[in-house]
């Protein structure tokens, strides 16, 4: 028996914030938008980024905004400088969100959670007239658009689709990469890899009570890329953004090294060094010259020893030995995906006119901070600007 194939206008499938940015500006212009989602409910990812504080966008210069892409493909630097921090702000603004900027730059809700942002967003396309299908998996692309329903299989023709479906980690709230089987025969994807993600680190028992412990003030170091920042102790190693933030150099083999007291020279970190009375243990004197505090003097301990021959370098610079990255599917985001060369610079296949990608299943990699996102709404709203101009 042959399945029943609905024409639709415009297809979005899965409803993160780039498929609900799209959707906002299609349907805001009028097209009859429908959503299909694999979960019971939207947005999962979203909602989890708002556990612990949405951290939106970054207030800074834009171009040092652009530099957390490096190196930036011309077209997700387009959508940016089309929606970057300024933007996002007033987009959460509008959808009744007072928001802060951190010290740090980083951008937020004054709610900080992503539920109160997400229900208004979800109440304004309810209104524009998007139709959100719930527990409608992709399982087909090609000609007609394939769905698992819970009224079985469906098949959509669309006259145009936007995929939106996530990268390949948390899967339990969605986005488990599954799509790279469905679409990769037809579009060049580059493999995934994690990033933000934690290390992984055997610790020695000495290490135990300090689990949980933030270490702050510290730089971190893997290849070319750094860190001004902190990360926190845990059972299973490091994390946090400090580390995050490294994790394509960690990704390219680099050594992770954590300079302990960013605000000293190596001169004057020697100079102080040889000022130890004889008679005063190490960690005594290292407290009390250095300021260094009981989590920072562990760390020394477990990786240089109190042995160190060249203890400056070691503050400056201690190499974190076996640390190994945690799991992808525990990373905050993956790098990979559709490459921007099989697309045009509207986000749409060039291979398949008529599909559009967004947000983070293209690949890109940025850090933690804000970055994420705004590249997610970013290139929502890009795809969807391309997909005006096809309709049109
Ligand atoms: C713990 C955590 C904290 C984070 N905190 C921040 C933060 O503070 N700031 C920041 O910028 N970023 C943060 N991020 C990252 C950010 O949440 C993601 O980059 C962003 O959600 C990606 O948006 P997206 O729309 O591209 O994909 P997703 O949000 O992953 O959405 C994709 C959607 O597609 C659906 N889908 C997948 N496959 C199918 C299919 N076959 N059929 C139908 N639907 C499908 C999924 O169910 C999902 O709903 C965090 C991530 C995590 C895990």
């Amino acid at each position: 028996m042959s399945t029943e194939i609905e024409a639709i206008e415009v297809l979005i499938v899965g409803a993160g914030p780039a498929g609900l940015m799209a959707a906002d500006i299609l349907s805001a212009a009028g097209h009859h938008v429908v959503i299909a989602e694999a979960k019971p409910s939207p947005a999962r990812k979203f909602l989890m980024a708002g556990k612990s504080g949405l951290n939106l966008t970054k207030s800074e210069p834009m171009e040092r905004f652009l530099a957390a892409y490096a190196p930036i493909p011309e077209t997700l630097r387009d959508a940016l400088e089309g929606f970057g921090p300024e933007e996002v702000i007033a987009w959460a603004e509008a959808l009744g969100q007072e928001m802060f900027t951190g010290s740090s730059g980083r951008v937020f809700p004054k709610a900080m959670k992503a539920s109160p942002l997400l229900r208004n967003w979800l109440a304004r396309l309810s209104a524009q007239g998007v139709e959100l299908r719930r527990n409608w998996r992709m399982i087909s692309a090609d000609a007609t658009i394939g769905f698992e329903t819970p009224k079985g299989v469906k098949q959509l023709k669309p006259r145009l689709t936007i995929f939106a479906l996530g990268g390949a980690s948390w899967a339990r709230l969605g986005s488990n990469g599954d799509w790279v089987e469905l679409l990769s025969p037809l579009l060049d994807v580059a493999p995934f890899a994690p990033s933000n993600v934690a290390v992984s680190i055997d610790w020695s028992s000495h290490m135990t009570r300090h689990f949980g412990t933030p270490v702050k003030g510290i730089h971190v170091t893997a290849g070319a890329y750094e860190s001004r920042g902190e990360c926190v102790i845990s059972a299973r190693g490091l994390e946090g953004g400090g580390i995050y933030a490294v994790s394509r150099g960690l990704r390219e083999g680099a050594p992770l090294l954590i300079d302990l007291l960013p605000d000293w020279s190596e001169g004057r970190v020697k100079q102080t060094l040889i000022q130890r009375k004889s008679k005063e243990t190490l960690s005594k004197f290292l407290k009390r010259a250095f300021r260094l505090p009981p989590e920072k003097l562990a760390l020394l301990m477990e990786f240089a020893g109190p042995q160190s021959k060249d203890l400056a370098r070691s503050l400056k610079a201690l190499e974190i030995t076996g640390a190994e990255l945690r799991p992808m599917d525990e990373a905050i985001s993956t790098a990979g995906g559709v490459r921007f060369e099989a697309l045009t610079g509207d986000l749409e296949a060039k291979a398949r006119p008529g599909w559009f990608f967004a947000g983070e299943m293209l690949d890109w990699d940025a850090p933690t901070g804000g970055y994420l996102l705004t590249a997610c709404l970013a290139t929502g709203r890009l795809a969807a600007e391309g997909a005006l101009r096809s309709l049109a």
